[in-house]
């Protein structure tokens, strides 16, 4: 089985079926004589296949790697905009099949620990900021794996249907005031008719 929660999709393990305000989006329901597995989706772009051995392998390989895998390094993130020198930093982040499981906020939060503004075109980028981006993905992805998940009004839940805390480690989505420099107010612009956050002290 290979479940993609696409943006909102979540399981939650409980002892009996969630009420009616808890389930009101569990889509699937697997039922055990012990517990009971829920897959929830508000926005339903989530998809869940079930697949013989064969079919599944090559449904994962198909997948590009993701940004969490050790093989995801600087060198290969600096190939990537080699090969794509036109690409504005900010909107080619959130290209899945170069930077599978980059979302919105993430890609916000990459450019501003890498100290680069979202409108930046990759060809000129340099290795010594591709080595800044792998850092900054680490942090984020770690960062947001230690806090449980990131929830952005009531959206996502861990297996146990809490909230995350990730959002208080955001340093400019959704921030009044950059939280690395403390001190300069934040730009939000739209790119690629996507919400971009920020500080143009500390991104050049
Ligand atoms: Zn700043």
């Amino acid at each position: 089985m290979i479940s993609h929660l696409g943006m909102s999709g979540s399981w939650r393990i409980t002892d009996s079926r969630l009420d009616e305000i808890d389930g009101k989006h569990a889509h699937i329901i697997i039922e055990t004589n012990k517990k009971v597995l829920s897959y929830i989706d508000p926005r339903r772009f989530g998809h869940l296949y079930f697949l013989n051995k064969k079919n599944f392998e090559t449904k994962l390989n198909s997948y590009p790697m993701d940004i969490s895998e050790p093989g995801f390094d600087a060198e290969h993130i600096y190939n990537i905009f080699q090969n794509n020198p036109n690409k504005v930093l900010k909107t080619f982040l959130l290209d899945q099949k170069n930077f599978s499981g980059v979302g919105n906020y993430i890609a916000s939060e990459i450019c501003a620990r890498a100290k680069l503004l979202p409108t930046r075109i990759v060809g000129p980028l340099t290795k010594k900021d591709c080595k800044n981006i792998k850092a900054a993905i680490d942090l984020i992805i770690l960062g947001a794996v230690k806090t449980q998940g990131t929830t952005f009004g009531g959206g996502y839940r861990d297996a146990f249907g809490e909230k995350g805390e990730g959002v208080q480690h955001l340093v400019v989505f959704h921030q009044k005031i950059c939280q690395m420099c403390k001190k300069t107010p934040i730009i939000k612009i739209t790119i690629g008719g996507r919400g971009t956050y920020y500080c143009p002290h500390c991104q050049k």
